[in-house]
């Protein structure tokens, strides 16, 4: 399996709830390696843009002002198979349905405030990490301890 390169933010209630830090760490002890990161404020345009895929959803305005209700924490995360491998550790949509263990899973209140986005396949991550990280953004570096991940 290639290395692949995922875009994960942490949601506005993750930032309020102090949620930063058990969410990288969960990827880093997973052996991910964070090769961009920084907190913002969204702008609705891009908020609009990042969930255009709902666009015509009921929830899609609800969706929108949430994001851009406070700040978030942007990430992109590099690793083997580090797109579907996010995904599961962040668990269902729904954080009713979340297994425990999983991020949704363990501090998900409801679909709105759900903690985290994972891009969902390769060509949306490509399209993500684009759309959120400057080229000087993102930084490559070897690690010279642990060199086995
Ligand atoms: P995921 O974030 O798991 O990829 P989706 O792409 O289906 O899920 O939806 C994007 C986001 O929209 C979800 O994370 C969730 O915050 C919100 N959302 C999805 N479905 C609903 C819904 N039925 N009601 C309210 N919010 C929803
Ligand atoms: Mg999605």
């Amino acid at each position: 399996m290639a290395k692949q390169r995922t875009f994960i933010m942490a949601k506005p209630d993750a930032v309020q709830r102090n949620l930063i830090g058990e969410i990288m760490q969960r990827f880093e002890r997973k052996g991910f390696h964070l090769i961009g990161a920084k907190l913002m404020n969204v702008p609705r345009e891009l908020a609009e843009e990042h969930y255009a895929e709902h666009k015509e959803k009921p929830f899609f305005g609800e969706l929108v002002d949430f994001i851009t209700s406070g700040a978030v924490f942007a990430m992109v995360w590099e690793g083997e198979n580090v797109i579907a491998t996010a995904r599961n550790m962040m668990g269902k949509t729904n954080p009713a349905e979340a297994a425990p263990g999983t991020i949704r899973g363990d501090f998900g209140i409801s679909m709105g405030m759900n903690i985290i986005h994972g891009s969902d396949a390769p060509e949306t991550a490509e399209r993500e990490i684009a759309l959120w990280f400057k080229e000087d953004e993102l930084h490559e570096y070897e690690k010279t301890i642990n060199k086995w991940i």
